[in-house]
């Protein structure tokens, strides 16, 4: 089993021309609401590839959090760990320009109320992220028996000595950087593996994934695509991950999987990944 322990959000994704100056009201060219949350997508981009997975997050008392459940229960995610609390359900609010380029407000809700004793785990794969309270990723952490992976993100951990408890950690480059402060990957490196137990995998966008064990470096190089929406990669990326750790591969095996389905989902729009239907052609052709 695959246990979640993140956020979800619904994403309303705000297209405009540009963005507006302080004080200026401005019209959308076209809004897109969808499921999201780094929780959520892992969750479902898990289940997806075929894992049993189980949710543990929490939604409000309302229209868009009964939405959620309904979506995760069609998806297969096992919601039995997903705490309904008494306000809303947490909210991202993400204005794109035509240039792509982002600004995005999140309004944390029920994601904020999930707390320590919400958190029940067996053993298997857990898979976090840091969109809930930093507490309650750290007791997730210090209390499951299985393998742990933390996705930092985003990367601003107040309490560094969460480190200790996780086996692998999944920074992309900005997170790699924000988290070690260095400008030089080994130096960095060196200073995340003084603290986590197995590896580290820093992913590299359409570079691959670099993985880092004390003793080894190995660089996974990625399929090359046609990149229509990289939104999403990096959950995709940690879920098919999982997926492959719960099956029992190796770590360089796992990463190669994770560097396949993430790479494909970049060819898709949307921030979840391909059913394994979907996926299995192009995976043995790779
Ligand atoms: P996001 O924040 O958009 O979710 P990220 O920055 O966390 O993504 P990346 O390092 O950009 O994560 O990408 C994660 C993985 O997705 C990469 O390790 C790679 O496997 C795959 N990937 C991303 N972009 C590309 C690309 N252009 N071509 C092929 N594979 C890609």
């Amino acid at each position: 089993m695959i246990y979640v322990v993140g956020s979800y959000n619904t994403d309303y994704i705000i297209r405009v021309e540009e963005f507006p100056a302080m004080g200026e009201t401005i019209f959308a060219k076209e809004i897109i609401v969808s499921h999201g949350g780094k929780g959520s997508n892992q969750a479902v981009s898990a289940a997806r590839l075929g894992s049993k997975v189980r949710l543990i997050a929490a939604v409000g008392n309302d229209e868009r959090g009964r939405e959620a459940l309904k979506f995760w229960k069609e998806e297969g995610v096992d919601t039995s760990g997903v705490k309904i609390k008494n306000t809303y359900t947490g909210s991202a609010y993400i204005l794109v320009n035509r240039r792509g380029e982002t600004m995005i407000v999140v309004n944390r809700g029920a994601n904020y109320e999930l707390n320590e004793d919400d958190v029940e785990l067996d053993d298997g794969i857990l898979l976090t992220q840091m969109e809930i309270r930093e507490n309650v990723v750290k007791k997730a952490l210090q209390r499951f028996e299985g393998i742990k992976i933390l996705n930092p993100a985003p990367a601003n951990i107040s309490d560094y000595s969460i480190l200790n408890y996780v086996d692998i950690l999944t920074p992309n480059e900005i997170e790699f950087k924000e988290l070690t402060s260095a400008d030089d990957i080994e130096y960095g490196l060196n200073i995340l593996l003084k603290k986590v137990k197995m590896a580290v995998i820093v992913t590299l966008g359409e570079r691959g994934a670099l993985i880092a064990t004390k003793d080894k470096r190995v660089l996974i190089s990625t399929p090359k695509v046609k990149a229509i929406d990289t939104t999403g990669a990096g959950d995709v990326f940690n879920a098919a991950l999982a997926h492959s750790l719960e099956k029992g591969e190796d770590l360089e095996s796992a990463v190669e999987f994770a560097n396949i389905i993430a790479s494909y989902s970049v060819t898709k729009i949307g921030a979840i990944g391909p059913k394994w239907e979907e996926v299995r052609e192009f995976v043995e052709k790779e």
